[in-house]
């Protein structure tokens, strides 16, 4: 299914995905990952793509997680990619059976920086692919704003020109504040978007990851988080429990609230995301 059909059910309970990644290793460990959460019926897998414009490893991983009968939703970033290898990298999926993908811009390597380049943001990746493909369409959205955008509503403006060249859907970065979440659909719609936000969760696993993600993106951490990943320093599973109890309560109320998803970013690990869904099982019974 396109991503336009599977979201369109308003009455219907949230969509359940998964985010993984390409392992640096080999992939016997996330394919015992992906089959505990298959359990969990995802619509689809999605699979991050390298900005480096190297995504042979997400095309064997996409193959991997099809011979398992599971949808994937392969990325592609494009800052630094030829025109002609996305190309022929999207009719290469389009062939594997590939229906939706989510077009980013990626970040630009310090290296590449002075460098020319095929596309320079999302909005000119996601009208190629239009032109080129049957492809439907994910975006990336910004709650609290892309770290590159000076505000939330520069950012807005520029998230108007991928929905404008066809996206779909629109995918939230991480978020642990849910009003973020609510005040930015608010935003969107107000200013005349309609397309499906998809709430990005990842749940809280270690200090080292927290840091490493706030480092990246514009993610607020409240001092109750800042404490609990004080408090649980030296205690790794007490941390990850806290972890999955915030992120339970998150999706409980964005379930009440009427989200078209949950979008799970799974840093590749089963534990965490299964036993929130399986806290929130009844609240998904329910709608
Ligand atoms: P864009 O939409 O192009 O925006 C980038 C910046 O430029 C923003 O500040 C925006 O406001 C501004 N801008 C956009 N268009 C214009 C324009 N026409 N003119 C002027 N300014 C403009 N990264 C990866 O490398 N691999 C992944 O697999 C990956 N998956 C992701 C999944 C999700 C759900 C999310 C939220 C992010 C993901 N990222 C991934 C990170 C993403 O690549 C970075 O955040 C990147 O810096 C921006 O990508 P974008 O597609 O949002 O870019």
């Amino acid at each position: 299914m396109k991503l336009k059909e599977i979201y369109s059910d308003k009455n219907s309970k949230p969509v359940i995905s998964f985010e993984v990644f390409p392992p640096n290793g080999d992939f016997e460990n996330l394919i015992h990952e992906i089959k505990i959460l298959s359990d969990y019926n995802p619509e689809f897998i999605s699979i991050t793509y390298s900005a480096n414009g190297k995504g042979g490893k997400s095309f064997e991983l996409l193959q991997k997680i099809k011979a398992l009968g599971i949808n994937v939703m392969p990325h592609f970033t494009c800052i630094t990619s030829s025109k002609e290898s996305i190309k022929s990298a999207l009719i290469k999926i389009e062939q594997a059976g590939v229906k939706n993908v989510l077009a980013l811009r990626g970040d630009v390597p310090d290296f590449e920086i002075n460098r020319s380049f095929d596309f320079y943001f999302a909005n000119e990746l996601v009208q190629f692919i239009k032109t080129h493909t049957n492809l439907s369409i994910g975006v990336a959205g910004y709650p609290e704003g892309h770290i590159e955008s000076p505000d939330l509503y520069s950012d807005i403006k520029n998230l108007k020109k991928k929905v404008a060249a066809g996206a779909d859907a629109i995918f939230t970065q991480l978020f642990f504040d849910n009003k973020k979440y609510f005040d930015y659909v608010d935003i969107l719609r107000n200013e005349g978007i309609n397309l499906p936000v998809i709430p990005g969760i990842m749940p809280i696993i270690s200090k080292k990851q927290i840091t490493k993600m706030t480092s990246l993106a514009k993610i607020t951490v409240s001092d109750i988080i800042k404490e609990k990943i004080e408090k649980y320093k030296d205690e790794p599973q007490s941390l990850q429990n806290f972890g999955i109890d915030y992120a339970t309560k998150q999706c409980i109320e964005l379930i009440e609230k009427g989200v078209p998803g949950l979008h799970f970013f799974t840093l590749n690990k089963s534990y965490s995301t299964s036993k929130i869904l399986d806290n929130i099982k009844g609240e998904l019974w329910k709608t």
